[in-house]
């Protein structure tokens, strides 16, 4: 369930023109630009530090459950030192941020990936506190939204990756009974075990331009049927075509979007 890479979408900055429009890569002015191409708005692959900066209202953010950590459940050799590799490329202990913040002045509980930390990867940490995001918006009736990058479940972690979607798409169903509002944004890429549980079980799921979004990716499916595959294939927009998602937003609007869906589907308490 891993994502290969895909040739017509940057790993990250540092490859020299804009894959959308060819203009040569400028740091300043792709940072400046919410890490998307100034000139087509091309969209570049966000980490959840840049990513809460913009969404959530300054100094608003409070992590909760920052210091879970992966064991090594099915005693894979090596997996210590990926996951210690990892901690310190992505400055993260595991590829899920949880936390509560506002956004426009409305509480809302936010969950962001990391692509950086292990693909994304779904073991049981990122289940665990997606999972207590989502408890946690039913108990306190506070809308949940979860930004999803990730190439799937992280099979270091055998079965007990596998049980997360399971437990994460039970805890999703908890929050729906408690009718509070859950949010998707599906970021490039999204795909395997997270595309398979909680991603697609939002109540509205956006998704940001030019979105990988599927659950294989399209050279194994390729391979698979033997078929070539129309262009854009998989992509947000053609995935908003086919229903599987609501509507892109592209970066900039994501602020206002979601605080206009957070007034929209709250009711007052009756
Ligand atoms: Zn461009």
């Amino acid at each position: 369930m891993s994502i290969e890479s895909d040739k017509t979408r940057p790993e990250k900055p540092g490859e020299k023109n804009c894959p959308g429009c060819g203009i040569p890569y400028d740091e300043t002015a792709v940072s400046a630009a919410m890490r998307t191409c100034p000139a087509c708005g091309w969209h570049y692959r966000m980490e959840p530090a840049e990513r809460i900066a913009y969404l959530a209202d300054k100094d608003s953010f409070t992590e909760f459950s920052a210091n879970l950590r992966s064991l090594n459940p099915i005693d894979l050799t090596g997996y210590e030192k990926k996951l210690s590799e990892a901690e310190e490329k992505a400055r993260m202990k595991d590829a899920v941020v949880t936390g509560t913040c506002t956004v426009e002045g409305r509480p809302l509980i936010l969950g962001v990936m990391s692509f950086q930390f292990m693909g994304g990867s779904m073991g049981s940490v990122v289940g665990e506190k997606v999972c207590r995001a989502l408890l946690k918006g039913a108990e306190e009736k506070t809308p949940v939204l979860i930004y999803t990058t990730s190439g799937g479940a992280r099979m270091q972690e055998g079965i007990f990756s596998l049980l997360q979607m399971a437990k994460t798409s039970s805890a999703a169903a908890e929050l729906d009974k408690s009718k509070v509002p859950f949010f998707i944004m599906l970021c490039d890429p999204t795909t395997g075990g997270v595309t398979a549980s909680f991603a697609m079980l939002a109540d509205v799921i956006l998704a940001e331009p030019g979105a990988l979004i599927g659950f294989a990716g399209p050279r194994v499916i390729e391979g698979t049927i033997r078929q070539s595959l129309p262009e854009g294939f998989q992509r947000a927009e053609f995935q908003r075509d086919k229903g599987f998602v609501d509507t892109i937003v592209p970066r900039k609007d994501q602020r206002k979007i979601i605080s206009t869906l957070i007034d929209l589907h709250s009711h007052p308490a009756s």
